[in-house]
């Protein structure tokens, strides 16, 4: 077995199924295919599965009661197909246990920028996901710890009481010290729907971030600003403003 993660798409119509599988393929991942809901279920009662992307109106029942099913055996991700906004509604009900949805016609990169968002979310276990942060290196360490299972982050020996937009920010930019990240790469890599946020929203994090760093360590600011271009993180060892 490669490591790469395994997708099982459950979509009736194979135009759009292969459209997924393509686009799913080109970023690294395995996807599978099934037409029905029964026959999904099947595999994934026997396959190591990573994410289920699942079409709502499947020729032999809804979506929504499959994905019921997979909930009763399963905490797999699931990431719903609508075709309808009406849909929605009950994707975002609370009792289906969906993890993430998209309304047709969509995009395959929005496609795969989901799964990638709600395998990261999720932190499925064994699933190497492409993820934008390198493992810290050794001269950061003492600077900055970074617990993933727990979603913290220390500087300096002191605990930061980050929430998880923040923790995603930092942990981007903790990954990769003096590399300039513009707003879009921060956010794709941070937020679960980059296309619904603004430059702004980033801005509003860092500052929010900075204020929390300072009252760690009045001292420091090793959150830099490029104008123009985006922020980058202090590399350990270069001097403070
Ligand atoms: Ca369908």
């Amino acid at each position: 077995m490669d490591g790469r993660p395994r997708i099982l798409v459950i979509e009736d119509e194979p135009a759009i199924a292969d459209t997924l599988l393509y686009a799913l393929r080109t970023e690294g991942f395995a996807p599978e295919w099934c037409g029905t809901g029964r026959e999904g279920l099947a595999r994934l009662a026997t396959e190591k599965i990573a994410l289920v992307v699942l079409d709502v109106g499947l020729p032999d029942g809804s979506g929504f009661d499959f994905c019921k099913e997979i909930r009763q055996r399963s905490a797999i991700p699931v990431l719903f197909l609508t075709a309808r906004n009406s849909e929605l509604d009950r994707v975002l009900g609370l009792e289906i246990g969906g993890d993430d949805y998209l309304v047709k016609p969509f995009s395959p990169r929005e496609l795969t920028a989901r799964v990638k968002a709600v395998l990261r979310r999720t932190g499925t276990a064994g699933v190497a996901v492409p993820v934008p942060a390198a493992p810290l290196p050794a001269a950061a360490d003492t600077e900055w710890r970074v617990d993933d299972e727990r979603c913290r982050i220390s500087f300096r020996g002191r605990a930061l009481e980050l929430t998880r937009y923040e923790f995603r920010l930092l942990r981007v930019l903790v990954g990769r010290p003096g590399r300039v990240f513009t707003r879009e790469q921060l956010m794709s890599a941070a937020w679960e729907e980059p296309e619904a946020s603004l430059d702004r929203t980033v801005d509003a994090h860092i500052k929010t971030l900075r204020a929390k760093l300072r009252a760690a360590v009045p001292d420091a600011d090793p959150i830099q600003t490029h104008r123009g271009l985006g922020y980058s993180l202090r590399e350990a060892g270069a001097a403070g403003p």
